[in-house]
């Protein structure tokens, strides 16, 4: 490839995004108000810019965090300048090997590229990466871990906004969690999705209680337990459809869980798992073991959820169920009016080149580090 692009500077800025209503997650013991979100800019010597950003959820619900995220950037810099960020997998590798493993703070470079990469093909990210699909994806809402009034109220909350897919945060007491589940589908919907989301908080005793006491419901659970080997030692005591999403980080985790038979379906999560790169082999490795998927954007703005959707219009409509996304629950918007928006509980993916969102500059204030 006659390459005439280069990676000229990396811009890195940082952002509180507080959410409007505190959540709990996990039971109740983990709580949230404000995630610290990072937006990077990359420039390149031809002029484009890029945009990326990598929003985790808190530091306390998975291995990662937003300093983490700068202080990785900080060290990869010195090997991506000067790339030609239209090859992904040659940035993807330096990223690799000037930094093993932290794989989340490598998604908002692969992201900005990615972008850079789709205005150069005067393509959207989605479209680039193989040809993308204009099916609306229905969003998936968030009900924190709540009683079953809660429960009910912010589901209709939701419903009221158009959203027919839910992802229902419960865990903690089983009898709890069983008559949740049994209230949240005596009142479903038809057309409704509905994940129960259990961020990993049973042990294997009480993810097998529940498991097996819902069985004739063929519900989804999502991360029962804290470790694929969790998983593992229950998988054929039960009957119920299982997600796994805290536990899919690498490729290696999507491996073991579609030959070992782990799980039905795969909460791909772009900003956890290092990008859109290694996030679209996770839905090669599904897709041809008969796993659906929803695609989540972990956290963050409207960008991370353009991110979300470009990899979920890459998905056949019946192996994608939903598209996790955060821009409801914030009270900040960085990029108001663009973007992939909720329209009627569903996201339309944008039709400009590249990711098709960039945020409002002088609302990031002024960049925490800058790299050439
Ligand atoms: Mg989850």
């Amino acid at each position: 490839m006659a390459s005439d692009m280069k990676i000229k500077r990396i811009h890195v800025y940082q952002i509180d995004l507080p959410l409007e209503h505190p959540y709990w997650l996990s039971g109740g013991r983990l709580k949230f108000e404000v995630l610290d979100a990072t937006f990077v800019k990359i420039e390149t010597d031809a002029g484009l810019v890029g945009w990326g950003e990598g929003t985790p959820w808190g530091h306390s619900y998975v291995p990662a965090h937003g300093a983490g995220i700068r202080a990785g950037i900080e060290t990869m810099a010195p090997f991506i300048l000067g790339l030609d960020p239209r090859q992904l997998l040659m940035v993807e590798r330096a990223m690799d090997l000037a930094l093993p493993g932290h794989l989340y703070a490598k998604a908002p470079i692969d992201m900005a590229c990615w972008d850079i990469a789709g205005q150069a093909a005067d393509l959207p990210i989605a479209d680039l990466m193989g040809g993308a699909l204009r099916t609306p994806r229905p969003i998936a809402s968030s009900v924190g871990a709540k009683t079953i009034e809660e429960t009910r109220a912010v589901i209709e909350r939701y419903r009221q906004r158009g959203y027919i897919a839910h992802s229902v945060k419960i865990g903690g007491d089983v009898a709890r969690d069983i008559a949740r589940i049994r209230d949240v589908e005596s009142i479903r919907h038809p057309n409704e999705i509905i994940l129960y989301d259990v961020n990993r908080s049973w042990t294997r005793q009480q993810a097998l209680q529940v498991l097996c006491a819902v069985e004739e419901l063929n519900v989804m659970i999502e991360q029962p337990t804290e470790t694929l080997d969790d998983i593992a030692a229950i998988a054929n005591k039960h009957a119920t459809p299982v997600s796994v999403d805290e536990c899919l980080v690498t490729l290696q985790d999507a491996v073991r869980v579609a030959s070992d038979n782990l799980a039905e379906i795969f909460g791909i999560k772009p900003n956890r798992v290092g990008g859109l790169t290694k996030a679209a082999r996770m839905r090669d490795i599904a897709l041809a073991h008969g796993i659906d998927m929803f695609v989540m954007a972990t956290g963050g703005s409207v960008l991370a959820d353009t991110e979300a959707l470009h990899l979920a219009a890459t998905i056949p409509d019946e192996n994608c169920l939903a598209v996790w996304a955060c821009q409801d629950m914030l009270t900040i918007d960085v990029a108001v009016g663009r973007g992939a928006r909720n329209k009627d509980g569903h996201l339309h993916l944008p039709e400009e080149a590249g990711l098709g969102v960039h945020p409002d500059e002088d609302m990031l204030g002024e960049p925490v580090a800058v790299y050439s």
